[in-house]
């Protein structure tokens, strides 16, 4: 499959990870729009929240964006999932931006 954050999870393509785990990764995002922004990604390939089964991976997504923006010393943050193109999803791979700084 065609997918650019597989090929990350995969480290076909190279990557400066922020965090990794059994089941995550996380990078900065190559057009950040904050001072901080972090995309926490699957490794397994999930298209969006749509195709989301697994409620622990939501959390566990969730917790690995609060532990980043705790080491990051970020104060405030937003947390946000983009879901299918009309929610403004470019990469049909499961993804939370973690968006915050001054
Ligand atoms: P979304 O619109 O929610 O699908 O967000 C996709 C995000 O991925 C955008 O903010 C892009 O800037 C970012 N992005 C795309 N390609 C890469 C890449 N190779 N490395 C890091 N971030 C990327
Ligand atoms: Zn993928």
């Amino acid at each position: 499959m065609d997918c650019i954050f597989c090929k990350i999870a995969n480290k076909e393509i190279p990557k400066e990870l922020v965090l990794e785990n059994e089941e995550l990764i996380a990078f900065d995002d190559i057009h950040p729009k904050t001072p901080v922004h972090i995309l926490v990604v699957t490794k397994a390939h999930v298209a969006s929240v749509k195709e989301l089964e697994n409620p622990e991976l939501a959390g566990d997504m969730v917790m690995a964006a609060k532990k980043i923006a705790g080491e990051k010393n970020l104060d405030g943050y937003k947390l946000l999932f983009n879901v299918g193109r009309e929610g403004g999803q470019e990469i049909d791979h499961l993804h939370l931006h973690l968006m915050g700084g001054k």
